[in-house]
């Protein structure tokens, strides 16, 4: 096993060193050390013996390839191999993001379905790209990913074992996040990540996880055989609505108790689809990121402010009424996006494009209480359009009406219109 001493100067592939200050933590895998490159702090991750020259190979050439989006705490440089071993460096992870595993065990908390939302989209992106990228993830676990529970920034963490697809790394994943065809041993590919993805995503909305239920409980001790049978050959979704055998146990699986009722009915239709037989057993009909992606948009445009309590409810359309103190919430003004309809209440943030950002927020009119504006939250000028023809620009941070009929450009791309259905 390799450990590195304070001071020490580790050469790096293609030139340069990096220092070492302090180690900052340690696992299965390596060490992560505290480390300053030409005056930079950066983390190195020093693995305990020195893995192959194919994992060495194929992490350089992640290096060379860069991160395939900003949700990635990538690989940046990797060392040459010296001292017995070898290691790569990455930017240190802010104090703010903090291990999903901590989401889960309550210790931690977003703080609103706003943020959970932008965690669900920007997770759902990195996968996206990630596979554009034609890697495959291969170890994913709720230890790889950090969360910022204020914004639902998130970054995705240990990229060393993202292969390209078909290879494999060598390195098992978890068993509770593999896909059932991996656990029967196969190899991981983009497939086998759609269904990891729905699994992050479960336990990020319901704090549990989608196979853990009452067959699990029931379970003397996990040994490798029974994991076998419960996340693959025998896997049953705790809410599938055809085998009730493996039912979430009150006082155990509260969380999910709890929000399943309470979260989007298209939620609970796509995961009960998602991980029903078929879909476990026919891995290429499993959800692309894409619709994914549409999905948590949908969700989104449906979250809004109650205008009686204040607090974020989700809507649903067949019993507009808030989630918290029950009363019904006034969906009458709406804004068409395309396909798209976005609900408009005071005090909700609009989300138009897919950058995770609000591009727009609902006030009430001060001079009228009755007449809701839109205020412009980008850094680019809109144009309103009247139904009589009169266009006028909305430059940021300015406001508009929302008044029936009302054409909005927000970009080249999304243009929308207001509805107010009494009118
Ligand atoms: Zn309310």
């Amino acid at each position: 096993m390799s450990e590195l001493k304070f001071g020490e100067k580790i050469s790096l592939l293609n030139g340069g060193f990096v220092t070492i200050k302090k180690e900052l933590g340690r696992g299965g895998q390596g060490i992560v050390y505290l480390v300053d490159l030409n005056s930079q702090p950066k983390a190195l991750k020093w693995y305990h013996n020195s893995l192959d020259q194919a994992f060495y190979n194929n992490l350089a050439s992640n290096v060379m390839n860069g991160a395939p989006s900003s949700a990635f705490l990538w690989p940046e440089r990797i060392t040459e191999r010296q001292k017995g071993s070898f290691g790569y460096v990455m930017a240190l992870r802010p104090q703010n993001y903090f291990e999903f595993g901590n989401f889960l065990l309550a210790k931690k908390s977003f703080k609103s379905f706003q943020a959970m939302m932008a965690a669900a989209m920007k997770i759902c992106n990195g996968f996206m790209m990630l596979h554009r990228f034609g890697y495959s993830y291969q170890d994913l676990n709720d230890g790889n990913f950090f969360i910022d529970p204020d914004t639902g920034d998130v970054l995705i963490c240990d990229n060393d074992n993202v292969m390209p697809q078909g290879e494999k790394s060598g390195i098992m994943g978890k068993a509770r996040y593999m896909a059932p065809e991996i656990v029967a041993g196969g190899i991981p590919d983009k497939y086998s990540d759609r269904f990891s993805l729905s699994v992050i995503l479960f336990m990020l909305f319901y704090a549990n996880h989608p196979f853990e239920g009452a067959k699990v409980v029931a379970c003397p001790c996990m040994t490798e055989a029974y994991e076998k049978k419960f996340y693959g050959s025998e896997a049953v979704f705790i809410y599938d609505p055809n085998n009730k055998t493996n039912l979430p146990v009150r006082g155990i699986h509260q969380n999910v108790i709890r929000r399943w009722p309470v979260m989007p009915a298209e939620l609970r239709e796509t995961f009960i689809r998602e991980f029903s037989p078929e879909m476990l057993k026919n891995p290429q009909s499993r959800m692309i990121e894409q619709n994914w992606g549409k999905l948590i948009a949908s969700l989104r445009d449906k979250l809004v402010i109650c205008p009686h309590c204040g607090e974020e409810t989700f809507i649903d359309e067949a019993k507009p009424q808030c989630m918290n103190c029950g009363r019904d919430v006034d969906v009458s003004r709406r804004l068409k996006l395309g396909l798209r309809t976005l609900l408009l209440t005071n005090g909700t943030r609009l989300f138009i494009d897919y950058d995770n950002t609000p591009d727009a927020r609902v006030a009430v009119n001060p001079q009228d209480r009755n007449m809701l504006l839109l205020q412009n939250l980008t850094k680019e000028k809109w144009t309103a359009e009247t139904p009589s023809g009169k266009v006028k620009s909305v430059e940021p941070n300015e406001f508009m009406p929302v008044k029936h009929g009302i054409k909005v450009g927000f970009n080249a791309a999304n243009k929308g219109e207001i509805i107010i259905n009494n009118q």
